[in-house]
């Protein structure tokens, strides 16, 4: 397979708006994008040529498993366009105030127009995001092993990276991902319009850790455990953590920052 250039994020933004937020054929909003003529036959990056679709469907259409005029008719009346009311899985946000529940922890902001928030951010790197195109949510989740190795990788919604051994699913309003069959690695459910509950997740960039759990946010490098809290205000950052390697970084506008200084 020939190298090809990224996606322009433009092209993106106008893919998402049209597809309405999820797969054409299903609606779940997190997706890939597709070629609908592939790249490999001279498909191009031109909007007109990608659409969206979940995992599931990716791999069907790559198995020749779904024809391509059932594709391009899908593509024009795409799942959740064509619903009078939007379909719960949406990720579709509106009010002033937005609520994330990061374990036992609360906080409330208001989320601008085209604003984001970085909810967890490690030695410099963002782990867990928000975004807004339009009033939809964009995720951003990545999740690493000790060693540093990507083992998921959803940018804007977008499934960019998933190792075999580890099960990615949206279903209803949870996303949650796997290793193998065994342990919940992250669990995200969404609460429309205007709430989101990180219920678990195991976070990790460079050694460092921070596991958010129902029982609260553990920091198991620095023994901190924060069980609850609720902060309200307009943050940029969610929780930071760095160590002595990474310091740096302007984070003034973060609710918690891991070593806490007092
Ligand atoms: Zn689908």
């Amino acid at each position: 397979m020939s190298e090809r250039p990224p996606i322009p994020e433009h092209v993106k933004q106008e893919v998402r708006k049209r597809c309405g937020f999820g797969c054409v054929l299903c609606g779940a909003p997190i997706y890939q994008y597709d070629h609908i003529r592939e790249w490999s036959l001279g498909g191009a990056h031109e909007p007109e040529n990608l659409t969206l679709l979940c995992a599931s469907h990716h791999e069907e259409k790559t198995k020749k498993l779904i024809p391509i005029g059932k594709l391009r008719q899908a593509d024009r009346e795409p799942f959740n366009r064509s619903r009078e009311v939007s379909p719960a899985h949406v990720l579709h946000y509106f009010g002033d105030i937005f609520e994330v529940f990061l374990g036992s922890l609360t906080f409330k902001q208001k989320l601008s127009v085209e604003g984001s928030c970085d909810l967890v951010n490690i030695n410099g790197k963002t782990l867990l995001k928000l975004g807004l195109q339009d009033d939809n949510l964009l995720i951003t989740l990545k999740l690493y092993d000790k060693q540093g190795t990507p083992l998921v990788s959803i940018i804007d919604n977008e499934l960019t990276y998933n190792t075999a051994s580890w099960d990615v699913k949206f279903i209803g309003r949870a996303l949650t991902v796997r290793e193998g069959k065994g342990q919940i690695r992250a669990r995200i459910t969404f609460d429309p319009p205007h709430r989101l509950n990180v219920q678990r997740g195991h976070f990790t960039h460079h050694g460092l850790r921070v596991e958010v759990s129902p029982d609260g946010v553990y920091a198991p490098d620095y023994n901190i455990s924060i069980e609850g809290g609720l902060w309200i205000g307009i943050y940029g950052h969610g929780i930071v953590a760095y160590d002595a390697h990474h310091q740096g970084g302007n984070f003034d506008d973060a609710f918690l920052i891991l070593p806490v200084d007092e």
